[in-house]
């Protein structure tokens, strides 16, 4: 997502948002917090995957030894990770490395 479509995002929210009030005479300020959260998680969500993945998706350069018994850590492409934070969810794309011998899986950084 590039700074275009982040900003062009932006705009539905408080586009959607202000409908949403006009639409809503009677709503109580919790009411409205209510809404601002929800939209907020979805374009934060958006925002966070971007910084995350912003300095590589935990690709390894170098092997690493398996935290738990030592043994190698093997490369095993990108898997989908989900992350859940008040600030919103994001589904990540992180390389994935697998210990062979116990089990051990590893997202770098950790
Ligand atoms: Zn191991």
């Amino acid at each position: 997502m590039n700074k275009t479509e982040f900003m062009k995002q932006a705009e539905t929210l408080y586009e959607e948002l202000r409908a949403w009030r006009a639409a809503h005479d009677e709503a109580s300020f919790d009411e409205i917090a209510e809404q601002v959260t929800g939209q907020r998680q979805k374009l934060m969500g958006e925002l966070l995957r971007m910084l995350a993945e912003q300095n590589g998706q935990g690709e390894m350069l170098e092997e690493r030894n398996c935290a738990a018994c030592g043994g190698v850590l093997h490369y095993k492409g990108k898997k989908q990770r989900e992350v859940l934070h008040p600030e919103g969810t994001a589904a990540l794309e992180r390389g994935y490395h697998h210990c062979d011998e116990c089990g051990h899986g590893v997202f770098p950084p950790g």
